[in-house]
């Protein structure tokens, strides 16, 4: 894979004509953009279809948790626009993900389906108020082999957990990662980043990177500073 076929713009935007020429713009430069729930509540399938003619292939981050038949459903609905990947929660159950896998179909086309296990918004406090007695990165392990054994192409995950998830579920399964900040991009919200050089030399299949590329005043400048910067890894 070329390194910047690794890169997934996080185009974090209710504003469809923001978001089809950031795609536009960008093609070429990165390996696809991720489209989330903030996107698809304001445009819909319709937006998804618009972004899709520009040519890029779509990352789409619904996160998906619900009774299996309704996430199988919700993949079916998916593949009418075409996406490379898409997520549904871990925490939805082993039968619920084995669903979303099956609905994705067998094709070669098909689109990757990935788990999100515990949110990098959540701490050990957090998880312990729903109950958890165990730490954050042993849930998140635990998770992701729950992921890995329904049949699951990968997870989402900070790059901080990297290493010891390629240890619990193989070479095989896809890694996906955001919190991603090159030295020169403030962090904003984000608290342990890594740089891209960094994500990729852990074993990051994927990079997902929005605002440093998104909020910059030349978004192709800065995904191209991105995209040479993995070219020397
Ligand atoms: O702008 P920034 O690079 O922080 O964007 C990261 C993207 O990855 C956002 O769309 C965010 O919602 C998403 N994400 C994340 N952490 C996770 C899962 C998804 O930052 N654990």
């Amino acid at each position: 894979m070329k390194p910047t076929e690794r890169l997934f713009a996080a185009i974090d935007t209710p504003d469809l004509e923001r978001a089809v020429s950031l795609a536009r713009d960008l093609r070429g430069f990165i390996g696809g953009v991720k489209l989330g729930k903030e996107f698809f509540t304001a445009n819909g399938p319709e937006g998804v279809r618009r972004v899709n003619e520009t040519g890029m292939p779509v990352f789409l981050d619904l996160k998906f948790h619900d009774i299996p038949n309704t996430v199988a459903g919700a993949v079916r609905s998916c593949l009418a626009l075409s996406p490379v990947i898409v997520n549904v929660h871990a925490a939805g159950g082993p039968t619920m993900m084995s669903a979303a896998r099956e609905a994705a179909g067998m094709e070669a086309g098909r689109p990757l389906v990935v788990a999100v296990t515990v949110l990098t918004s959540l701490d050990h406090s957090d998880i312990r108020a729903t109950g958890i007695r165990d730490g954050v990165v042993e849930q998140v392990t635990r998770l992701a082999v729950l992921a890995r054994d329904s049949g699951l192409d990968g997870v989402v995950c900070s790059a901080h957990e990297i290493m010891r998830l390629r240890g619990a579920c193989g070479r095989d399964f896809k890694i996906i990662t955001p919190g991603i900040r090159p030295a020169w991009a403030a962090r904003g919200d984000q608290k342990r980043t890594v740089t891209p050089a960094e994500a990729v030399h852990l074993g990051a299949d994927y990079l997902v990177i929005g605002r440093p590329i998104t909020s910059a005043d030349d978004p192709v400048g800065a995904a191209r500073r991105i995209a040479d910067e993995l070219a020397h890894v």
